[in-house]
């Protein structure tokens, strides 16, 4: 029989566990009762000391470029300015010619203006998990005061533009899954050379 509330439990007894490891008291007695010891909760002198981040610790959002700012990936479908909750993303695009045809940088469409208001922000990730094209992700720089309480406060595109190199150092995990997606993506839009021979994945493996 499932024990009730066994979460419940698990969750205390990591806590109480985390409350102990705090102190050297603490550390003490789980050293006599055999328990291995981690990091507990500390108190660091920031700024003069930085705590190392999870690689999935995030704040706000930004936009990935490849190779050159106007390489950008996003092609401003303003999908995740429709899911943002607080509604903080403001987009106007797609970038058009006179005559009304879109623009293109890369072979893509591109927005005119792509802004984050980051003082409504929550950092809930959804614009991330809602772009079709790996465009956004989020940044977990957070050292981010200024002296001007509204203009420092809305990212505007060029704030918001970050190289994919950036993402791969901050998050390798994630920004290699996004690279592999991507590169499966193109091999597979990408045309065959003529007289190829067709794919059949039921065929056997030799
Ligand atoms: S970031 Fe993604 S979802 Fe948002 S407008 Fe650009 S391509 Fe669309
Ligand atoms: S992280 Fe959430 S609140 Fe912030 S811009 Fe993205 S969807 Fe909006």
């Amino acid at each position: 029989m499932a024990l009730v509330g066994k979460g419940v439990l698990q969750g205390m007894g990591l806590t109480l566990r985390t409350f102990l490891e705090t102190y050297p008291w603490g550390r003490g007695l789980l050293r006599v009762l055999g328990r291995s010891i981690k990091d507990g909760l500390v108190t660091v002198q920031y700024p003069d000391v930085k705590q190392q981040h999870h690689e999935r610790f995030r704040y706000f959002p930004f936009l990935v470029y490849d190779g050159a700012p106007e390489n950008l990936r996003c092609v401003s479908c303003k999908i995740c300015e429709q899911e943002c909750p607080p509604q903080c993303i403001h987009i106007v695009g797609p970038a058009k010619d006179e005559q009304g045809r879109p623009l293109k940088a890369n072979g893509r469409t591109y927005p005119v203006k792509f802004d984050i208001d980051v003082s409504i922000c929550m950092s809930c990730r959804i614009c991330v998990d809602v772009c079709p094209f790996d465009a956004i992700e989020m940044d977990n720089q957070y050292e981010l005061s200024g002296m001007d309480r509204f203009d420092a406060m809305n990212f505007t595109k060029e704030k918001l533009l970050k190289s994919n190199e950036y993402f791969q150092q901050i998050k390798p995990t994630e920004a290699g899954e996004v690279d592999q997606r991507l590169a499966a993506k193109a091999a597979k839009a990408s045309p065959k050379p003529a007289g190829a021979p067709p794919q059949n994945p039921a065929a056997p493996t030799p």
